[in-house]
């Protein structure tokens, strides 16, 4: 059997537990994926442990991406620029390399949702990680401007210079843009907003990384003006496809991990 897992703090109500195990399961997969609370500043460790007890795949989440980015051997193109790590990959003469399938995996969800993102005029409002991995792969994805409008200035500043196309923007970005990209929290567990609704246009494209509800107040603001939404379930379903095709080097089911998590948040509604 292959053990993969998943380390951060918390990780009680994570849904990769059950993402990662139904995709094994329909795959026929002889492995099993577990989560560990690893405590702040012991992700060096932890990586040590995952060369020890041989673990097969492991998942990186809050706060451990930036430490795991020094404690690989090598980092993927995927981490390199944001030196942030949410993926490592064992390879057959043990080295372990970082990955980061977040920002891929956004625009994974924009593609199965029939959005490219090449050529778009994009505004993104956040500044934190997840912004930051979603403005490299927008950029990378041959996003024509990538905007980027957040709270705190110089915070928006630093994500900008992440991508190339990357640069600060305001609200009259959000109006203008042809894809709006929540990186915020804002909207989690409430029916808050990051921008006014009025900013909104019919012909844009609306995504929002909260998942939490689903259909967040933004996603349901967009849709009420004839907008296309995108869930943020998508990005976590298909930062996990992406896992598993490194470690396994066949891609999962995302139908049957997007199911699995669907079910998981309608029981903790
Ligand atoms: P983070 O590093 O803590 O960044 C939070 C961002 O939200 C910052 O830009 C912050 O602005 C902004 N923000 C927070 N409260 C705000 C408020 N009241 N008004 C305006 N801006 C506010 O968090 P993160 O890791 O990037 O995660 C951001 C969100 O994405 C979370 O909800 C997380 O669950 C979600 N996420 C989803 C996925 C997925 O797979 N769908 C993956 C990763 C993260 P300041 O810079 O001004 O503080």
């Amino acid at each position: 059997m292959n053990v993969a897992a998943l380390i951060g703090s918390p990780v009680a109500h994570s849904l990769s537990p059950a993402i990662h195990n139904a995709a094994f399961a329909a795959a026929g997969r002889d492995w099993v994926y577990v989560a560990f609370d690893v405590a702040p500043g012991r992700a060096g460790a932890a990586l040590e442990a995952m060369r020890t007890l041989g673990l097969a795949g492991l998942s990186v989440t809050t706060p451990h991406k930036e430490q795991a980015a020094s404690a690989v051997d090598s980092l993927a193109e995927s981490a390199e620029s944001l030196r942030s790590v949410n993926t490592v990959v064992p390879e057959p003469d043990g080295q372990l390399v970082g990955h980061s399938t977040d920002g891929d995996g956004f625009v994974d969800s924009l593609m199965a949702a029939g959005v490219d993102p090449a050529g778009l005029r994009v505004a993104v409002i956040g500044a934190g990680a997840a912004a930051r991995s979603v403005i490299d792969a927008l950029a990378r994805s041959g996003a024509a401007d990538v905007a980027v409008v957040n709270r705190t200035p110089s915070r928006g500043t630093a994500a900008a210079a992440v991508a190339l196309t990357g640069r600060v923007g305001t609200l009259d970005d959000v109006a203008g843009a042809e894809l709006v990209v929540n990186a915020t929290s804002v909207g989690m567990e409430t029916s808050e907003i990051p921008v006014p609704a009025d900013l909104l246009r019919a012909h844009q494209v609306v995504a929002d990384l909260v998942y939490q509800p689903l259909r967040t107040a933004l996603l349901r603001a967009a849709g009420e003006k004839g907008c296309i939404t995108v869930d943020g379930l998508g990005m976590l379903v298909h930062q996990a496809v992406r896992q598993q095709l490194l470690w396994t080097g066949e891609r999962p089911d995302p139908a049957v991990m997007r199911a699995v998590a669907e079910e998981e948040l309608e029981r903790r509604r």
